[in-house]
């Protein structure tokens, strides 16, 4: 199938890409590497430019005229989007009204939407299930489910038009060869942040939170790995191609760690004791989020195979040691560029 991926040059389009590209499928990137990079399209082609841009975003569905799109282009951090709530609606909603635009000018009827368990904030259930009242307590998760509420009412007025909306859990891990993973500007995940900390990039791991309403008062939250959530969209590709109809589906395990068990677990997988600290709560984050999960399982037939949390982190080590040399030997190329070298 040719398949239009926004922000496919990002962490969790590139992964995948890479598994539409193991799949013989026929992929677009449409990113403009604001967050995203080059290095990361590991199949398919690239065309850099904004989903704000309508001109473009015309263009490139009339030159390609894709089967499916998967929407991953957004701005992801929760305290940024309590921060600057606009820029967070223009780009995750606003952006995507342009997408659904041009779909539907281009008789594009399939879409594949990034969405997330912020969508449900405080759920009061563990785990959670999609039935549950959408209740975000961040613009981040209001963008997000503003964008699902206006999937539901396009796929109510145009009879060839279906999505699957995929509520992401916590996202993390990497290539099993270290060819891509996170490489924000910028790191704020959770195990991200505990490598950095542990190679010395940052000085101590802060706790935000000790007094939440869980066993040892730190949050918890249902982390999976980039390849078994990246299987998924492969899935959801072929569901829709063989007619299925429009669906949401949480993707996680169904099991949760605190914020103290995954620093413990980075500290045992890379045998470094790097120094923490227990500060005060950070904007905007529910205590518990784990997935509920049977539905994508019955309906999909997804099975994750990497449910093990010591296997995302030592990926993520991996890869946090492989983008180390890569950001050396791409700014010594930067350096020779400018020196005329
Ligand atoms: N967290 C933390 N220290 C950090 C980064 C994150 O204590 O340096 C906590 C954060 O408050 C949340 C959990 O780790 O409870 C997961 O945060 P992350 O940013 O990884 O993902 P989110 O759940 O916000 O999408």
């Amino acid at each position: 199938m040719k398949v239009f991926v926004t922000g496919g040059a990002g962490y969790i389009g590139s992964h995948v890409v890479k598994a539409l590209g193991e799949k013989g499928h026929d992929v677009l990137v449409y990113d403009d590497l604001r967050t995203g990079n080059r290095w990361a399209v590991l199949h398919g082609r690239l065309v850099v430019a904004d989903l704000a841009d309508v001109q473009a975003l015309d263009e490139a569905f009339r030159q390609f005229r894709p089967d499916a799109v998967m929407h991953f282009a957004a701005s992801i951090v929760v305290p940024e989007s309590v921060r600057n709530p606009v820029e967070y609606y223009l780009n995750n909603t606003a952006c995507t009204l342009n997408l659904l635009r041009a779909m539907l000018a281009h008789g594009t009827g399939r879409l594949i939407f990034s969405s997330t368990a912020a969508v449900y904030g405080i759920a009061g259930t563990s785990p959670i299930r999609e039935t549950a009242p959408l209740a975000p307590i961040n613009p981040y998760g209001t963008s997000k489910m503003v964008n699902e509420i206006i999937l539901r009412d396009t796929v109510f007025a145009h009879d060839d038009f279906r999505y699957v909306s995929l509520r992401y859990f916590n996202v993390a891990g990497a290539d099993g060869q270290a060819r891509i993973g996170q490489a924000y500007k910028e790191a704020t995940h959770l195990i991200t942040r505990a490598l950095k900390t542990a190679r010395g990039e940052m000085e101590r791991l802060d706790i935000y939170g000790t007094d939440y309403p869980t066993p040892d008062g730190t949050c918890i939250r249902d982390y999976i790995h980039v390849e078994d959530l990246a299987d998924a969209h492969v899935l959801a590709l072929d569901y829709l191609a063989a007619g299925g109809a429009s669906e949401v589906f949480n993707l996680g395990y169904g099991h949760g760690f605190s914020v103290r068990e995954v620093v413990n677990a980075v500290r045992r997988t890379t045998g470094i004791d790097f120094s923490v600290a227990e500060t005060g709560r950070r904007e905007g984050d529910p205590p518990e989020l784990v997935a509920g999960n049977e539905k994508i399982k019955a309906l999909l037939g997804w099975r994750p195979l990497r449910d093990d949390l010591d296997h995302i982190i030592k990926t993520a080590w991996q890869w946090e040691r492989k983008l180390d040399s890569l950001t050396r030997t791409l700014s010594h190329g930067e350096r020779e560029k400018r020196s005329g070298g």
